[in-house]
């Protein structure tokens, strides 16, 4: 069998970017590293967004940066400037270039296209199963979902954030592509949380993408009949669509963590980094990677990675009435957006606030359902 000290399972946005700091840090220059992934991607098979305070890592890669958001909805609606925050749009097929161009200068990182079926600890390390062969390390960091054991639980509530995005180009100027559509609730709810999200990225190029946070994902046609209807309520009626982005996020607090061990770290979606919240896991995992190579650095036993927080507790409460009450989504966004400034949704988002802070957040929600989602959780533990 094949002895690596590292194997990274799954070169996506979070094994590419873990195995990039790796290459960039000389502390691993004489590691021997091994990527597996059932495929080398370089297309664009997503993109991310995200809001970031300042000039950040990825600047230089970016399709698109708005300085103000709209937010919309029947009770609700303001553009607002971000001020020294700015959404960013980064699309993967550059981000997977740059990275995998990097990499591939290194000759302790080797890559094996094939198909993982199973990982297994093991006395010090871990084993890794493909198709092809087994690969023994001392350290894995796998960011493959093998069993979907959050879905397999009753225990937290799983939302899924679900989408279908068109990319569309129309002969006129039509779009203000001076500011992003966050969120536009004005789409007909069904007892749902339905939004529409609308990417300008020029005068006449826009990503529309009609999601949802519910438990159930939509058949193709539904997806398409709302964006019709919202185009045709825009009365944008012809364009073409260049491109389409379809995607499924799951929103839980299960703890992910409890499927670490010793030598096998789970990272990405599957190691818990997509926030509960709100599906974005793009910024998170820049921030926990470069977490991880100050522990690999440090540290040995992968169950030490993962710190305690007060927002795990906000997450699940949020998620526990968005899965009771579905169709409150507009109302509790809404709410969060009109009595709260934007730095300090965005810094509570990000579990950058201070407890006081915190606090003064989660007061200006209507609060019935969250104090009967908070009795019902203290009683359930
Ligand atoms: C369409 C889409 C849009 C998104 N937009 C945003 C956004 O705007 N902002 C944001 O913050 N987050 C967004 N997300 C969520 C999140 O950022 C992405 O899902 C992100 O790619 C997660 O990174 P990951 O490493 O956990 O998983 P992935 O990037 O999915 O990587 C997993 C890798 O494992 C490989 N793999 C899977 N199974 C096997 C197997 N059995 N054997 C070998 N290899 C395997 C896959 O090929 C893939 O390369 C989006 C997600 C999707 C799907």
């Amino acid at each position: 069998m094949q002895n690596y000290d590292y194997i990274i399972t799954g070169s996506g946005a979070s094994g590419l970017m873990l195995a990039y700091r790796m290459a960039k840090d000389s502390f691993f220059d004489n590691a021997s590293i091994l990527i597996i992934d059932k495929e080398k991607k370089t297309s664009n098979d997503r993109t991310w967004c995200f809001w970031e305070n300042g000039e950040g890592e990825w600047d230089e890669l970016l399709h698109k940066s708005w300085d103000k958001i709209l937010f919309e909805s029947n009770i609700y609606k303001n553009t607002i400037p971000l001020q020294s925050y700015a959404y960013k749009m980064l699309r993967s097929g550059i981000f997977y270039d740059k990275l995998w161009n990097f990499i591939d200068t290194k000759n302790n990182i080797r890559f094996i296209e094939d198909t993982v079926v199973d990982i297994k600890a093991s006395t010090n390390g871990a084993i890794v199963e493909t198709l092809k062969s087994n690969y023994f390390t001392t350290k894995l960091l796998n960011s493959i979902d093998l069993n979907k054991n959050y879905t397999l639980q009753k225990k937290y509530p799983v939302l899924l954030q679900h989408f279908c995005g068109w990319f569309i180009e129309t002969d006129k100027n039509l779009f203000d592509d001076s500011t992003a559509t966050f969120m536009d609730f004005t789409v007909d709810q069904k007892r749902n949380t339905r939004f529409m999200y609308v990417l300008p990225i020029s005068p006449n190029k826009a990503l529309f993408e009609y999601t949802l946070f519910s438990k159930e994902v939509l058949t193709k046609d539904e997806y398409e009949g709302e964006l019709l209807k919202y185009l045709d309520t825009k009365f944008i009626t012809e364009y073409t669509i260049t491109e389409i982005e379809q995607g499924v996020i799951p929103m839980t607090s299960y703890k992910f963590w409890v499927q670490n061990s010793k030598n096998i770290l789970h990272i990405g979606t599957v190691g818990g980094w997509t926030k509960a919240s709100t599906g974005y896991t793009f910024k998170n995992t820049s921030k926990k990677t470069i977490q991880l190579i100050a522990f690999l650095k440090a540290e040995n036993d992968f169950t030490h990675f993962r710190k305690k927080t007060r927002f795990w507790w906000y997450d699940l409460l949020l998620i526990d009435v968005l899965s009771s009450y579905n169709h409150l989504g507009s109302k509790l966004f809404s709410t969060l957006f009109k009595r709260n400034s934007l730095k300090n949704v965005f810094r509570f988002l990000d579990e950058e606030t201070s407890f006081i802070e915190d606090l003064r957040i989660m007061l200006s929600m209507p609060p019935l359902r969250f104090i009967v989602a908070l009795f019902r959780r203290v009683l359930n533990f």
